[in-house]
């Protein structure tokens, strides 16, 4: 459970309705705003409208993918927004891959809503170059 009041907002990028439910629900409960989209597209206007502290993206989306919208998050980001990759696959390559993308995380569905909020404060702290 977290213990810091401030509020930080949590930018969720997923097409999956339950999938969604679950993050905002846990995330919300937890003292964080949610915001939320469910394309890649959406990811990209709200990253750069709404200024998340930390974004999940889900890589497979309809549309743009995962990947692409980080890309073209980066090309305007001047916060270093941490971005997450949230993704089914479980391979090793996968996550590497994530890494080799530019992500600064992975998490694996599915999403364990007990491990959640910790994953997220410590993503939260992981930030970018300064
Ligand atoms: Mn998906």
């Amino acid at each position: 459970m977290s213990n810091d009041m401030s509020q930080r907002r949590i930018l969720v990028v997923e097409d999956n309705p339950k999938n969604l439910k679950l993050v905002r629900d846990v995330l919300t409960f937890s003292g964080y705003e949610v915001i939320e989209a469910s394309s890649g597209e959406d990811g990209v206007r709200l990253a750069q409208e709404a200024h998340p502290d930390l974004i999940l993206m889900d890589l497979q989306l309809p549309g743009i993918d995962g990947a692409e919208a980080l890309r073209q998050i980066r090309i305007t980001d001047q916060n270093h927004i941490p971005i997450v990759a949230v993704t089914a696959f479980a391979m090793n390559e996968d996550r590497a891959r994530a890494y080799a993308s530019g992500f600064n995380g992975y998490l694996e569905k599915p999403i364990s809503a007990r491990s959640l909020p910790q994953m997220v404060e410590d993503f939260l702290t992981m930030g970018g170059p300064a």
